[in-house]
């Protein structure tokens, strides 16, 4: 009973009853429509148009074998010859001693005697033979996964989307079950392994969409879909699901990933549905535990957006949307201030979302390794303003480009740089080479090869956001480095904040000791500027002299600065 009642509650299966007696039909149909949603055919031909019309959506034939036109008999025979309809279960209505054998031979899964049994009696014969059907490998195999006998994944969405129809629409939850690292388990335990592992799976799935009354797929080699009749409290019954898939399992070394999408209602096709199963499924793809995760709004945006990023970026380079804009270094070192070289800065103008910064699509396009063909076209564009300055201002002003973490990893690293100064007719100097601290730390000796053959090339190497890397003084005595770029952060309290304070001291006593000269950027206020040279602090970055500029505008501050003696001519 307990099962008919979680029925109940799940997906509302559809059943056509052809009967030709209108009493009998609209008795049969009343005690079976609290769980189904029911069809009625009067006769033979009409029933056979609804039933090619209907096929994937009908559960079960209930057909009298006695009407005119077409009668009972001949319809079942047709049914059962059908490749695309015999997998729809058929129970025959009869009166008549003998006829059971007969249609039995025919293929009907069972029958129902009239006048009618007891209902109970009936409900059950009725859920047992669709459940049967549903459940045998009999039903045609183009809409059965061979291996785990769930339904394939064109079936499944093809019937699952008539389901949503019958039912109005009711909410159903996703979910997208993955195994971790299947190939390897294929790999080293082998193919035939393997399929015993999915086929395990395959039960658990099978018993569970059995008793919520949902349907299930296996979608493609190592990866599920069920839909469940939505569950407010599915977080809570999931970890007892884990459990059992555990169990089932039987082997510790075979996890599997679930993505779930809650059904709130709000109508999404049943597609969609799984597309964000899938999203959050994916987001576990680096764990090495069986674990689950729900789909988040927030996440699949920000998602989206990246994609779009990573999706647009070719045409980007191509119609040149990137602009680099240039902010100016100040050297505070001696009296009055005066530009020494500017830090090359991209921004994206993008045709749909206006102009967008580094810090949305910088670490982006590190995680895929774009950032290379982003910064050589910095790079690029940066020397050839280089000579565009020195051909209308008569001076060769350097500036720094920022190099990536992976840029590291690229053998040809030198040799671009080098080709890209000798075609605009700079010397190395020219350009000079921002890289992160991190970068450092996390591979250093990679790292030290590659600054260390730079240098012999003659680019000079400035190390950026220092402080946060956490180098070891030890490390950094080692380091083949030209000059030390302050993190930000310290620099915005340094004012006010004792600590910060005392740590820009200290970073300068290890610029000195290494001979070699600091850069801080971020300085918006006359005063961090006058502490900072009091400390010995030799070049200023920040809005307190200019925020970076677009090429135009940098020339009138070059123009400016030459005009009034304020050019650093070292
Ligand atoms: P970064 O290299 O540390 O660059 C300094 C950032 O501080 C820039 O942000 C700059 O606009 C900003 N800034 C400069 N002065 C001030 C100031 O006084 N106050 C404040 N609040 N900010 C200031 P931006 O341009 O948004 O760049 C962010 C990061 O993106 C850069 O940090 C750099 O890591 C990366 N980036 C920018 N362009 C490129 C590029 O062409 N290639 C690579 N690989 N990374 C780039
Ligand atoms: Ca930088
Ligand atoms: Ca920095």
């Amino acid at each position: 009973m307990r099962e008919l009642l979680e029925r109940k509650k799940g997906l509302r299966r559809t059943i056509l009853i052809v009967d030709d007696e209108y009493i009998e039909r609209e008795m049969l149909g009343a005690m079976l429509s609290d769980s189904y949603s029911i069809m009625y055919a009067e006769n033979g031909a009409l029933a056979l148009e609804m039933i090619k019309r209907d096929k994937l959506l009908l559960s079960l034939i209930i057909l009298d074998l006695h009407m005119p036109e077409m009668d009972g008999y001949s319809l079942l025979e047709l049914i059962r010859s059908d490749s695309e309809l015999r997998r729809i279960p058929v129970i025959v209505l009869t009166s008549e001693r003998g006829a059971e054998a007969k249609s039995l031979r025919l293929g009907a899964a069972d029958f129902i005697t009239k006048p009618y049994d007891m209902p109970e009696v009936i409900m059950a014969r009725v859920s047992h033979a669709i459940e049967l059907a549903e459940d045998t490998v009999i039903i045609h195999e183009t809409e059965r996964d061979a291996l785990t006998g769930l339904f394939n994944k064109e079936f499944f969405f093809e019937y699952g989307k008539r389901l949503d129809q019958q039912n109005g629409n009711a909410p159903m939850d996703a979910l997208v079950l993955d195994i971790n690292r299947f190939r390897i388990v294929n790999e080293l335990y082998g193919k035939n392994y393997g399929d015993h592992i999915l086929k395990k799976l395959g039960s658990f799935i099978h018993e569970l969409v059995q008793y919520t009354g949902g349907l299930a797929c296996r979608s493609d080699s190592n990866c599920f879909c069920l839909s469940l009749p939505h569950s407010d409290d599915l977080a809570a019954k999931l970890p007892g699901y884990v459990a059992r898939i555990n169990e089932f399992l039987d082997d510790r070394k075979i996890t599997v990933r679930i993505g779930v999408y809650s059904d709130d209602g709000s109508g999404l096709d049943m597609e969609r549905r799984f597309d964000r199963a899938r999203l959050a499924c994916r987001k576990l793809r680096n764990t090495y535990e069986t674990g689950f995760d729900f789909y988040n709004a927030e996440l699949h945006s920000r998602e989206l957006h990246s994609e779009r990023l990573i999706s647009d970026i070719d045409k980007a380079l191509a119609e040149k949307q990137f602009r680099v804009y240039y902010q100016p270094k100040y050297r505070i070192s001696g009296g009055k201030p005066v530009l020494t070289s500017a830090e090359a800065l991209v921004r994206w103008f993008h045709p749909e979302f206006g102009m967008v910064s580094p810090g949305e699509f910088i670490s982006l396009f590190e995680s895929n390794g774009l950032i290379q063909l982003l910064d050589r076209y910095v790079w690029n564009e940066a020397a050839s303003q280089i000579r565009k300055w020195r051909d209308s201002f008569g001076v060769d002003l350097p500036v720094s480009v920022n190099v990536s973490r992976v840029d590291i990893f690229d053998p040809q690293l030198g040799d671009t740089l080098f080709n890209i100064a000798e075609s605009n007719g700079l010397t190395t100097d020219k350009l000079l080479l921002e890289i992160t601290e991190s970068a450092y730390t996390d591979n250093s000796q990679q790292i030290i090869d590659t600054v260390s053959s730079l240098r012999e090339r003659g680019f000079r190497i400035e190390m950026d956001d220092f402080g946060c890397g956490y180098s070891s003084l030890n490390m950094l005595t080692s380091l083949p480095i030209d000059a030390l770029k302050l993190d930000m952060n310290f620099i915005r309290n340094i004012c006010t904040n004792q600590k910060d304070h005392r740590l820009v001291a200290i970073m300068i006593e290890i610029a000195r000791l290494l001979e070699v000269p600091v850069i801080a950027e971020g300085v918006e206020t006359e005063e961090q500027m006058l502490l900072l040279r009091e400390l010995g602090c030799d070049i200023i970055q920040g809005y307190y002299f200019s925020k970076p500029l677009p090429s135009e505008e940098f020339d009138k501050l070059l123009a400016k600065e030459i005009r009034e003696g304020n050019y650093d001519h070292n």
